[in-house]
């Protein structure tokens, strides 16, 4: 079918601010599941971070960025970001969400890891994503010019004989493909946490729009930079429940099984950047001290209704936070890496956009300051629906990529398991390579199904990388190199390049 206006394939934040801002071009959403579902959208509990309160400014903001980022944050597009931050939470406010507020009608703001002053706009405590989504949702279903098709996902890109995107594939339940020509294809597909065995993010999130962009030959920056969330409730639930950093910023603390500090005694150790005590949660779990997340002081009584969705997985776990120490893990939950876009939207292919998690705009650089990705999501999607519905479409023939299938689950399991173990919070080269040979292995018997492209383009890219920076931090090169370079991928070539 011929469409005239965006095709935004993913449901989330980003892909829904880019749907509303494309307006009046009509756009079509393709979602895997009911709006709502299957983002890491509506699961974010801490908020969107921006410049709000009168102590504050953009370039204060972004100095946190870039030194949160290891020397990795392009500067222009972090700039962008933090410039937009009030506009970009008064437009989420202005559809209704319903930001925490202080005596004054202010923003109220909440303290967050390696941010210099509290700068985080919450909703009822830790609801902020459900209630910002809602509010995006309801405008997008009152929107004539958004069609929402639900229960559908991208299988192929079309592209013509120049490489320029000019469609995709859509499958729609009972396996019918619906190959659509459009203007512009805009990925706002969300991260890869499905790819590892402990993470945060929704299972489905698997890498699928960076590595089909990827197979149709748009350059892919950094893959390697995986955020591991050092406070992931570990009570055998997958995906893992999430103890957001605000308990910590309330004063809870990482405690090993003896009542040991995990970060040392010092006020605001446990605040560290997320590396950091990812890696101490890490290493007191491995040397088998346990690590716990103790809010019995700090939040006790007051955690139902400051905390209510926490509460609520750990109540439903049978363990009351107000009296027992929360056991925590560190668990994948945030992708830097993705293909490369500048903050409009744009990739090294005409045609294609990327926006949200899939999109690696340089904002995040090795890692992403707490509740940045909220604001980029919202604020650089409004920038690529309008750049998106600019495009005209083009004539021509075209030439449909391969229609990918799934992983058999038992296989993905597998690979689940060997990314935890192998491409987490601690890598090597012996783990990296034991790794690769298993894709290699999944690879012969099931083909190249999108799971294990992605896999694959963290894989080699964290074994590229000798050295720990930011999120990628290896055992067999523990210090960081004095030049950053960035990792860039195309079909075929890996290489580095000064940052
Ligand atoms: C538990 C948790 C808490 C968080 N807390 C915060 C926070 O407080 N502040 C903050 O800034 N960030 C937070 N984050 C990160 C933030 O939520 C995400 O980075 C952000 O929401 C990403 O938005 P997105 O629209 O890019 O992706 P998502 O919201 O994940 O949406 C991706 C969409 O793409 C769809 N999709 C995927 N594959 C396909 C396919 N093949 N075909 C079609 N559609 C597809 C998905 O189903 C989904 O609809 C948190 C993340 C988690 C998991």
């Amino acid at each position: 079918m011929h469409h005239d206006g965006p095709l935004i394939i993913g449901g989330g934040l980003a892909g829904l601010s880019a749907a509303l801002s494309a307006a009046p071009a009509p756009v079509i959403v393709v979602s895997p599941a009911p709006l709502l579902q299957a983002a890491s959208s509506a699961w974010a509990q801490g908020g969107v971070a921006a410049a709000l309160s009168k102590d504050d400014a953009p370039a204060l903001h972004l100095k946190d960025t870039e030194a949160a980022g290891a020397g990795l944050v392009d500067h222009h597009a972090a700039e962008v970001l933090t410039d937009e931050g009030r506009a970009t939470v008064e437009w989420l406010a202005s559809l209704g969400a319903p930001f925490d507020r202080d005596a004054a009608g202010e923003f109220s703001v909440s303290l967050e890891a390696a941010h210099s002053m509290a700068r985080v706009a919450r909703v009822g405590g830790d609801g902020a994503g459900r209630a910002i989504l809602s509010a995006l949702v309801a405008s997008v279903r009152a929107a004539s010019h958004i069609t929402v098709w639900e229960d559908a996902r991208l299988r192929a890109l079309i592209q013509d004989g120049t490489g320029r995107v000019r469609g995709a594939v859509i499958e729609h339940p009972g396996g019918r493909m619906v190959e659509v020509l459009a203007p512009a294809v805009v990925l706002a597909t969300g991260g890869a946490g499905g790819l590892f065995g402990a993470t945060t993010t929704p299972v489905a999130l698997k890498g699928e729009g960076m590595a089909l962009a990827w197979a149709a030959g748009a350059e892919i920056l950094d893959p390697e930079f995986v955020q591991f969330h050092p406070t992931a409730i570990d009570v055998g639930v997958d995906p893992m429940p999430l103890a957001t950093e605000a308990l910590r910023g309330e004063g809870a603390r990482l405690i090993d099984r003896d009542g040991r500090f995990l970060l040392g005694d010092a006020d605001g150790a446990d605040l560290k950047a997320r590396d950091v005590v990812a890696r101490a949660v890490h290493a007191a779990r491995a040397a088998g001290r346990g690590a716990f997340l103790d809010a019995r002081t700090a939040v006790g009584d007051h955690f139902p209704t400051e905390f209510p969705a926490v509460f609520a997985a750990c109540m439903q776990a049978g363990l009351d936070p107000r009296v027992t120490p929360i056991p925590v893990a560190a668990a994948a939950h945030y992708h830097m890496g993705g293909i490369a876009a500048d903050p409009d939207g744009r990739t090294s292919l005409e045609g294609l956009y990327a926006v949200g998690e899939c999109a690696a705009t340089g904002v995040h650089g090795a890692n992403r300051l707490a509740s940045n990705s909220l604001l980029e999501a919202a604020a650089f999607g409004r920038r690529t629906g309008r750049e998106a519905a600019r495009q005209a479409a083009v004539k021509g023939p075209v030439v449909v990529g391969a229609v990918v299938s799934d992983l058999p689950q038992a296989a993905h399991a597998e690979l689940r398991a060997a990314m935890s173990a192998d491409a987490g919070v601690v890598r090597d080269a012996i783990g990296l390579t034991r790794l690769i040979a298993l894709i290699d292995r999944l690879e012969a018997a099931h083909g190249a199904p999108p799971a294990l492209v992605a896999a694959r383009l963290i894989a080699e890219a964290a074994l590229a990388r000798r050295e720990s920076r930011g999120g990628h931090y290896r055992s067999d090169y523990p210090g960081t190199a004095t030049t950053p370079v960035h990792t860039r991928l195309r079909r075929d070539i890996l290489q580095t390049v000064a940052a």
